[in-house]
């Protein structure tokens, strides 16, 4: 089993000697003397959580800045779907690598995704060290979508990386997958034990789509097919009233909010208010890289809070409000035991430079982190008990 001291490292106001064994953190105040395999010089750093990208679809990294500044319904028919319909397994292997590298530098050490390939997101993540849960996409029409006989293979399946990958099924929405479908889907992913991930509410057209399709708008129809329940996580939600934003956290829904997709693709604004009063379980995404157009969720923490003081009110989302949704309630929607610094939980963290010139002063360390940070701050990531990255 590996050990890490990380000595004189700021946690909780405090220079501290912190003790990692194997994948968990043993102690938070180990004595100077103690020992451990690897010693790293914590001072001049901080500790915070490793942070929890909810939604993405990793292997975009391919199709950063391609068919930018054009609205979600023809960026997807004139420009993704025609250029994922020509990737070979070696070209998702290199997105996946390109994604992964960028999420480990700057801060994240979970991701939810959706996308395709399985084989080669599975042999990238054993390498890479992050965390991930890996989408099973079911997209009817487009030439990678997976059929029922990827279940089989989840059986058989032995884990490369002693429990860091897991796997969602991901019908990728209500206007590309048939109700009927969906139905089958969540009843094989509740037989399997599987969360379903899925986009809904996204813009205005799916919407009014929804209503001339179904009779009903996107929340309401999701929950007549039986599909809500705390085992499915929504990305975007955009476009919730708050008659719909109390039925999501009745069912307890998990909702992935990723406000630079939302911005750039001009999707609209996340409802804040309804949402936090209705007591939602909320968490952060950044979508892929060729609508985000990074897979930095530090970023996506600044503009979420901004953008809630822009639309409902300055003192809505705090910044350490925003580093929970974006660490600790991903955790929760998982069931992974981290999210956290204590002790007993699982060694994810980031060590955050305190000498960069954009962490001084520091009233405020999560202040600092959320508003005023970039990933220059990053000096090493943690993940599973081990340096995943160092700057
Ligand atoms: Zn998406």
């Amino acid at each position: 089993m590996g050990s890490i001291l990380i000595k004189n490292i700021l946690l909780d106001g405090q220079p501290r000697n912190v003790l990692i064994e194997g994948k968990r953190f043993k102690s938070l105040s180990a004595a100077a003397g103690a020992v451990a395999q690897t010693v790293i010089d914590g001072t001049g750093k901080a500790l915070l959580p490793g942070l929890y990208n909810m939604h993405t679809h990793a292997a975009m990294t391919l199709m950063r800045g391609y068919g930018d500044d054009t609205p979600l319904e023809r960026w997807l028919e004139d420009y993704i779907w025609p250029y994922e319909a020509q990737l070979s397994s070696e070209d998702f292997h290199r997105g996946y690598e390109l994604a992964n590298r960028e999420m480990a530098e700057t801060g994240t050490v979970f991701f939810n995704d959706m996308y395709f390939s399985l084989e080669e997101a599975i042999d990238v993540v054993a390498k890479s060290g992050l965390r991930a849960a890996l989408g099973l996409v079911v997209l009817d029409g487009h030439t990678h979508s997976i059929g029922p006989e990827v279940l089989d293979f989840l059986k058989t399946w032995k884990d490369p990386t002693g429990g860091r990958i897991r796997f969602t099924l991901a019908p990728h929405s209500i206007y590309t997958v048939s109700g009927a479908k969906l139905v089958r889907i969540a009843r094989a992913a509740r037989e399997n034990g599987l969360p379903i991930h899925m986009h809904l509410a996204e813009t205005r057209t799916e919407v009014s789509n929804c209503i001339r399709d179904h009779g009903m708008r996107p929340v309401a129809y999701l929950d007549s097919l039986g599909l809500l329940g705390p085992d499915i996580i929504l990305a975007h939600c955009v476009h919730v009233n708050e008659e719909e934003a109390d039925i999501l956290a009745e069912r307890q829904v998990t909702i992935v909010h990723c406000p630079c997709s939302n911005m750039k693709l001009g999707s609209g604004i996340f409802p804040y208010e309804h949402l936090i009063k209705a007591g939602c379980r909320i968490t952060l995404g950044t979508d892929g890289a060729s609508s985000s157009n990074n897979l930095d969720l530090r970023e996506a923490m600044k503009f979420a809070a901004l953008l809630s003081k822009v639309s409902a009110s300055p003192d809505l989302l705090s910044a350490s409000a925003v580093l929970e949704w974006a660490t600790v309630r991903a955790a929760e929607a998982f069931g992974i035991d981290g999210g956290v610094i204590a002790e007993g939980k699982l060694a994810d963290g980031i060590l955050v430079d305190l000498n960069n010139v954009k962490m001084q002063p520091c009233y405020n360390l999560v202040s600092n982190f959320v508003y005023s940070a970039d990933s220059s701050c990053i000096a090493g990531v943690l993940c599973d008990g081990k340096l995943i990255y160092q700057r």
